[in-house]
């Protein structure tokens, strides 16, 4: 398991107790001040207890159950006359929204449930994810106010630019190989995707593919040599784990890699583990599709071919 989300799961869990303790301080003082409370919440409570005692010895508590009804019709009296309500003795989450558990139960269009990431676990996971991702390497390549104007030449690739950055805020941006000469936009599109998925907590990763491979090589270097300093043992893992199991993966400039025995097999291994499990891969590369066939004859080509969505840049200008 990575260890961030268990450092964020202890905040929340920190949170939740924080708002518990705080919540019994101020009960306690709400009936060292309202003792006509006090004393009718002991009353309700030995009426409770004395309800269950009976249901455990199979006897009938229907007096009792009356009784604790006039109770709590008392103790609401009470609370009005007061001007308290019964919400101020519950406690208050930090995140309301999810109770500081960090999930939200959304239902989907089928009626199906699903989990996701509550802004409050997303706003925890996004410095780290952010860091990780490598995109500070490429500064100013976001989805800023204003970073279309680059695109507003071409009002064919202003408005996919701006279908995509759409598509990533909601998390929902399919595989996808950007082509086209250099200069066009496609590796600035594909970072700004990138960033936007770390800014929402998610994991995300982007890599040239010569240096993708390189860190393949110095994996297998590191597996066969006899020492290797712990720190740069894990730092090489993660950044491998992360090539198959990043929610988005960038795989810059497909084509200028030098070719060795593995490019091939690595470049397949990493496309079908991503693909089976439904992580999403942007390839940016200056090769056209005749040539990007041609380079990659075989199982390669037909998985970009039948898996990815493929936009053709062409705007004008010049940008990475
Ligand atoms: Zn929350």
């Amino acid at each position: 398991m990575d260890s961030i989300y268990e450092d964020v799961r202890s905040i929340l869990e920190n949170r939740r107790i924080r708002s518990q303790i705080l919540q019994e301080q101020k009960n306690e003082q709400i009936l060292k001040e309202h003792p006509q409370l006090q004393k009718i919440e002991q009353e309700i409570a030995e009426t409770t207890e004395q309800i269950l005692l009976n249901s455990l010895e199979s006897k009938s508590s229907d007096d009792l159950s009356s009784e604790l009804r006039r109770l709590n019709r008392k103790r609401e009296d009470i609370l009005k006359s007061c001007g308290l309500s019964s919400d101020e003795f519950e406690a208050q989450p930090y995140c309301k929204k999810c109770g500081d558990t960090g999930y939200i139960h959304i239902m989907n269009k089928d009626g199906s449930e699903t989990d996701v990431l509550c802004e409050c676990m997303r706003s925890l996971l996004a410095p780290v994810m952010t860091a990780r991702s490598g995109v500070d390497k490429y500064p100013g390549y976001s989805f800023e106010k204003g970073s279309d104007a680059f695109f507003a030449s071409d009002p064919t690739m202003l408005e996919t630019y701006t279908k995509i950055r759409l598509l990533a805020e909601k998390e929902r941006i399919p595989n996808a190989i950007f082509y086209g000469s250099s200069g066009k936009g496609k590796t600035f599109t594909a970072v700004s995707i990138a960033r936007q998925y770390a800014k929402q907590g998610r994991s995300s990763f982007v890599i040239r593919l010569a240096e993708a491979q390189e860190l393949l090589m110095e994996h297998r270097k590191m597996i066969q040599s006899f020492y290797t300093p712990a720190d740069k043992e894990r730092a090489v893992e993660r950044k491998v784990a992360y090539l198959t199991e990043a929610d988005i993966l960038v795989l810059d400039d497909l084509g200028v890699e030098p070719r060795t025995a593995n490019t091939e097999a690595d470049l397949l291994n990493i496309l079908d583990t991503r693909i089976l499990s439904g992580k999403t891969t942007i390839i940016t590369t200056n090769l056209d599709m005749d040539t990007l066939k041609d380079r990659y004859r075989g199982r390669v080509f037909d998985r970009i071919d039948r898996s990815f969505a493929k936009f053709h840049f062409s705007a004008g200008g010049s940008r990475a």
